[in-house]
């Protein structure tokens, strides 16, 4: 089981669609994916049609049992969904109490990877779509993944945030023993506009290793998917945006694959 968390602190840069787009290409092509929501806002949950606010249960329930994840319950969390191949944790807006709740309990960061554990014959890829703020739920999210995918929007002050993210990052993960490898993808391009192609510039000049060496391009039908639950994969296979997510996947492919042979090599 491979499992990718796709996390920035800040809204609206393309997290939720990342994560429905690379596990709707990777259910294309014939994988077992999970995706997992845990943003308290349910955005991921709603694309796949489901009320974040009225879900009995939810990877809420998870967090309910004093740090231990009870024998069986993750499988029983997880829906399908209408798109073959693709299963959904599903968040509720509970979730949103969460913060309160964990405060003191051992074992609290590590919930996502216990239950993940319980589940690694199930799926062959588990992607954790994230909220922009770093509380407990973040914390899960670092400690469970192997690869960490960082939408940036190409815009002016994108990069001030993303270098606060990286360092706070790298001290979680420093605190968790878990060397996380990542790929920081600009999203939402627009190659007609200055602060497009400048941010874009200025994080090649800034991250030339950690960067993706495209851009996923602004793709109005991305907008409308999500409004009609479509996984983008299912859209025309020729818009500019779903071929980008193709290229982004392989290279991710490509950049966990050789990170695991030099990790067993
Ligand atoms: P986040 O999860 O980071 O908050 P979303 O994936 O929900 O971001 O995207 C925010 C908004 O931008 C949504 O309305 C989404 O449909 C839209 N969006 C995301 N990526 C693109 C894109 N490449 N082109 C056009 N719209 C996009
Ligand atoms: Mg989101």
């Amino acid at each position: 089981m491979r499992i990718w968390a796709v996390a920035n602190q800040k809204g609206g840069v393309g997290k939720t669609t990342s994560v429905v787009a690379l596990g709707g290409l990777l259910a294309e092509r014939g994988k077992r994916v999970l995706v997992v929501d845990l943003d308290p806002h349910g955005s991921l949950t709603s694309w796949f049609g489901y009320d974040p606010d009225t879900l009995a249960h939810s990877v809420f329930d998870l967090f309910q049992h004093q740090g231990k994840v009870p024998e069986g319950l993750p499988a029983q969390l997880i829906t399908e969904t209408s798109h073959q191949g693709l299963s959904l944790l599903p968040a509720s807006t509970a979730l949103a109490t969460l913060e309160r709740r964990m405060i003191g309990v051992e074992g609290m960061g590590l919930i996502i990877s216990r239950a993940l554990a319980q589940l690694w014959d199930d799926f062959d890829y588990v992607i954790l779509d994230n909220t922009p703020s770093l509380g407990v739920l973040m914390v899960n999210a670092l400690a469970a993944a192997q690869h960490l995918i960082i939408p940036v929007q190409t815009e002016f002050l994108a990069i001030k945030g993303l270098e606060r993210m990286l360092h706070t990052l790298q001290m979680i993960m420093r605190s968790q023993k878990n060397e996380l490898s990542y790929t920081i993808v600009p999203t939402l391009y627009d190659r007609r506009t200055q602060a497009s192609v400048k941010s874009l510039n200025q994080l090649r000049k800034t991250y030339q290793d950690s960067l993706w060496r495209f851009a996923i391009p602004v793709d109005t039908k991305f907008r409308d998917a999500s409004q009609a639950g479509v996984i983008p994969s299912a859209l025309d296979a020729e818009t500019h945006g779903v071929r980008a997510y193709r290229h982004l996947l392989d290279d991710v492919l490509a950049i966990t694959a050789t990170a695991r042979e030099r990790k067993h090599g």
